[in-house]
């Protein structure tokens, strides 16, 4: 079985790479490396450098491979960013989905799990958060998410093109081996720049705010392991394979963590000082968000073994620990 990972040189995206070659599959990875980095794809993956929006290059790893099924990570996924370029989100996100789509019409493949987000919710009514809770994104990232998810829909109807669409919540952690994990350039994650601090590559961590409604001031996220994410990849994999109806899940723990607790956490685990300030709120950033993943647990039997803090904090200061510089460090292949 031949699966294509777009996106597969991602902090996401690698996890799901090797999870997928454990299991005995024939991955190709498609990916730009805009944000994602070589050195993390194993010798096993068949490797095409280059960008979904680039439809002659996709063309031809539909027509050369003998492409079965597809795992969708290739987007940009900063809020932040996105609130300054909304049409390079719109460009890369929404136009290198359409391109994707249009290849598997055309290939007659007919299955494909993607990565979705929590920003499509937006600021939520209630928590823990359902899959049927309306979505009215506030960035125009979970704008673009939620627009390839649309598109996903008609070409359901149009095509026969299946679809899992998976929302993570906060994801965090790395392989347990410490041989990939998370390397962004900037880092804006809370995890990474807690443990860059750790290691002393930052004098401080800026706490955003520490006056939102919630017990210590600061927000509340809910964070999942990324090895447990992936496998819930695996299990929408398997359910599309049986002939099940596209679905929608949100992965998280159905707890929430505060920034504080999360320092806190980090502190304990790493045995380093870590010091704080606080700042400003950073614009955008709801005081709560916790999923309800009930939905994933019972019909795709999602059982997340990982998602503690502590395991976490655990496997991803492992990783930075290993790699201090990312995967600048590391031979290229
Ligand atoms: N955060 C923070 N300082 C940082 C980075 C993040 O206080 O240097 C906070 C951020 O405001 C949010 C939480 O940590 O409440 C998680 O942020 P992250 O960017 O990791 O993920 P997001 O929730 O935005 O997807």
């Amino acid at each position: 079985m031949t699966i294509l990972v777009a996106g597969g040189a991602g902090y996401i995206g690698s996890h799901a790479v090797r999870q997928l070659i454990d299991r005995g599959e024939r991955v190709v990875v498609l990916d730009a490396l805009l944000t994602g980095h070589k050195a993390s794809i194993p010798e096993a993956a068949v490797f095409y450098e280059g960008d979904l929006r680039d439809r002659e290059l996709v063309e031809r790893v539909f027509t050369e491979e003998d492409i079965e099924h597809v795992m969708m990570f290739a987007a940009f996924s900063l809020v932040g960013e996105s609130t300054e370029k909304p049409l390079a989100y719109y460009d890369n996100n929404v136009h290198g989905t359409q391109v994707l789509l249009e290849a598997m019409a055309a290939h007659g493949v007919s299955s494909i799990v993607f990565s979705s987000t929590a920003a499509v919710y937006g600021e939520p009514a209630y928590t823990p958060i359902e899959e049927s809770a309306d979505t009215k994104p506030e960035s125009p990232y979970g704008e673009t998410k939620l627009a390839m998810e649309k598109m996903m829909k008609w070409c359901e109807k149009a095509y026969g093109i299946r679809y899992v669409s998976l929302r993570y919540f906060n994801v965090g952690g790395a392989r347990e081996n410490g041989e990939i994990g998370e390397d962004h350039n900037p880092e804006t994650h809370l995890i990474p720049i807690i443990l860059q601090t750790a290691l002393g590559q930052r004098e401080h961590i800026t706490i955003f705010g520490e006056d939102y409604p919630t017990p210590d001031g600061t927000c509340i996220r809910d964070y999942v392991h990324v090895e447990d994410l992936i496998e819930a990849h695996i299990l929408a994999l398997d359910y599309l394979k049986r002939g099940e109806k596209s679905n929608v899940f949100n992965l998280g723990s159905s707890a929430g963590f505060s920034v504080k607790q999360m320092i806190e956490a980090a502190r304990k685990i790493t045995g380093c000082a870590i010091p704080v300030r606080v700042g400003e709120r950073r614009s955008g950033d709801p005081a709560q968000l916790v999923a309800s993943s009930n939905r994933a647990k019972d019909i795709l039997g999602w059982n997340p073994q990982r998602t503690t803090i502590d395991k976490i904090i655990a496997d991803a200061w492992n990783w930075h620990q290993r790699s201090p510089n990312g995967y600048q460090e590391r031979v290229e292949r």
